[in-house]
C-alpha cells in the first residue's frame, strides 16, 4: 500500500515514521515533508502544496489513503477536493473544519450543543469591544475568529492589556471569561458518528522555563496527562466528545478526522473546553504516536468505514516525553541556516522526530521555528524525561533554545 501524508512539521515525520511501520504499508509519500521524513526508510518527499497537484499526484501513483497533519489544509477544503476524486483521504471536511478554522463558529456551536466552555461575547467592532472589556474587567481573554497558528490568543491580565490585544489582533474577536485549573490535550479519532480516544496528553506552550514568555506553537509534550484521571476521561468523552461528534453529524457537517480538544480541568474535575482543533497536536502527536501499539493504517481504516464503535487502540504502558528544540529567535522571527549535528540513531526508547530542518548538500540545517523534538519512553515520566535530556546533551546547532522543565506540572503530582 502506498501512502500520503501532508504536512512538514514534527507531527507529520511521527505519523510518517508510525504508518511506514504498519505491514501492508510499502511507503509513505510526505508532501512537502522535512530533513526528518527525507531520511526515514520507508518515506519520501514530494515538493507539492496545492490541493490540486496532491489530487494529481495521488492519482498517478495509486495513493491509497492520504493523512493530513496541519489545520491549513484542511480549512482549504483538501479532504472535499480528495473524496470529489474518489479518493481516500483521513481529516475533516472544510465545513467541519470550521471547528477549528472559526472560534466564533465554535462558540456557537458549544453553545448551541450544551459542551462546556468559557462564557464568551463575538465582536466585530473595537470600540464595542474596548467598553465590553472596561466593564467586565481583568483577566480576561481576547482571541482573533480564524487561524493564527498559537498567536491569535491573549489572555490578559489588565484591561490595558486586552484594549491591546484588540487593537493589534483587529477583525472579528471573540472575548472571553479567563478560566483556572489545568490544561489538557484530549485527542480522538472520529468516523462521524462515533469517537476513540487516543491516549492523553499535556503540552507546554510558553516558551521558556516556569511556563514564561511568549506563547508558541509548543516547546514539549508527554503522555499519560496525569490531570486526566479515569473520572476525568469518562466526563470528558460523555460532555464534550460525544455531544461534538453527534451535534456536528445533527449540523449536517459529520466529523471525520483527529479531532482535538484542549481542556481546562478546573479543581473539582470538570472539564471545559477552551479550543478544538481539527488535527493532531504538535508537539503532543509525537509522544502519543511513541506510544500507540496497535495499526494505525487499521484505526483509520475503520475510521473512513464508520466502524469506530468498538474500536480499541493498544498503548504502551509506559510514559512518552518529547522535548521541542527550537531555532534562535523563535517565535517572533526564528533564523534559518544553522547546521544541525549530532543527532543520535533511532532506538525503540528514544527517536528524534525532526520539524524545521532541511537537507543541505551533506549537512542537515534549521529551515524554521521549532527544529526537532526529541521524544523518549521510560517506565515513568521521569525516566521518559531523563532519557530525552541525556539525547538532547549531544545534539548542537547554533541559537539553539528549549525548555529544562517539560514534565514539571505532572512530576509535582
Ligand atoms: P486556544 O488557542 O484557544 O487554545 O488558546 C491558547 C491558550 O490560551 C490556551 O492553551 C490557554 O493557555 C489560553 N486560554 C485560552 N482560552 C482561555 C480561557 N478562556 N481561560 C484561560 N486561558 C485560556
Amino acid at each position: 500500500m502506498k501512502l500520503l501524508v501532508i504536512g512538514a512539521g514534527g507531527r507529520e515525520h511521527a505519523l510518517a515514521w508510525k504508518l511506514a511501520q504498519c505491514p501492508r504499508v510499502q511507503k509513505v509519500y510526505v508532501a512537502p515533508g522535512n530533513g526528518g521524513t527525507a531520511a526515514e526508510p520507508d518515506a519520501e518527499n514530494v515538493p507539492l502544496a496545492a490541493a490540486d497537484e496532491l489530487v494529481a499526484f495521488a492519482q498517478k501513483e495509486g495513493i491509497q489513503l492520504t493523512v493530513v497533519g496541519p489545520e491549513a489544509p484542511l480549512a482549504a477544503g483538501v479532504v472535499d477536493a480528495f473524496r470529489q476524486a474518489g479518493l481516500r483521504i483521513f481529516g475533516p471536511t472544510r465545513a467541519a473544519a470550521q471547528l477549528e478554522a472559526s472560534k466564533d463558529f465554535a462558540k456557537q456551536f458549544m453553545m448551541r450543543h450544551g459542551i462546556p466552555t468559557a462564557r464568551h461575547t463575538t465582536f466585530e467592532d473595537a470600540a464595542q469591544a474596548k467598553a465590553y472589556v472596561a466593564k467586565a474587567g481583568a483577566p480576561i481573554v481576547v482571541k482573533a475568529d480564524g487561524l493564527a497558528a498559537g498567536k491569535g490568543v491573549v489572555v490578559a491580565q489588565s484591561v490595558a492589556q486586552a484594549h491591546e490585544a484588540i487593537d493589534r489582533l483587529g477583525g472579528k474577536l471573540v472575548i472571553e471569561e479567563c478560566l483556572a485549573g489545568e490544561e489538557a490535550s484530549f485527542i480522538v479519532m472520529a468516523d462521524g458518528a462515533h469517537a476513540l480516544a487516543l491516549a492523553t496528553s499535556q503540552d507546554h506552550k510558553r516558551l521558556r522555563d516556569g511556563d514564561a514568555g511568549p506563547n508558541t506553537g509548543g516547546m514539549g509534550a508527554y503522555s499519560p496527562a496525569p490531570v486526566v484521571t479515569p473520572k476525568v476521561h469518562a466526563r470528558v468523552m460523555r460532555e464534550i466528545i460525544q455531544p461534538a461528534i453527534a451535534g456536528m453529524a445533527q449540523d449536517g457537517t459529520p466529523y471525520t478526522g483527529f479531532l482535538y480538544a484542549g481542556l481546562m480541568i478546573d479543581a473539582a474535575g470538570a472539564p471545559r473546553t477552551l479550543e478544538f482543533n481539527c488535527r493532531l497536536g504538535d508537539p503532543e502527536a509525537q509522544p502519543i504516536l511513541m506510544r500507540l501499539k496497535s495499526d494505525l493504517v487499521e484505526l483509520i481504516e475503520r475510521a473512513l468505514d464508520g466502524r469506530l464503535r468498538d474500536a480499541e487502540a493498544e498503548w504502551d504502558r509506559r510514559a512518552a516525553l518529547g522535548v521541542v528544540l527550537a531555532a534562535h529567535g523563535y517565535p517572533e522571527a526564528p533564523r534559518a541556516g544553522d547546521r544541525i549535528e549530532g543527532i543520535p540513531a533511532p532506538a525503540a526508547d528514544c527517536r528524534v522526530f525532526q520539524a524545521g530542518t532541511r537537507v543541505q548538500g551533506k549537512d542537515l540545517v534549521t529551515s524554521g521555528g521549532r527544529v526537532l523534538c526529541v521524544t523518549a519512553l521510560g517506565d515513568n515520566l521521569r525516566a521518559a524525561r531523563s532519557r530525552a535530556y541525556a539525547a538532547i546533551e549531544r545534539i548542537r546547532f547554533d541559537g539553539m533554545q528549549y525548555r529544562q522543565d517539560i514534565g514539571h506540572r505532572a512530576l509535582k503530582k
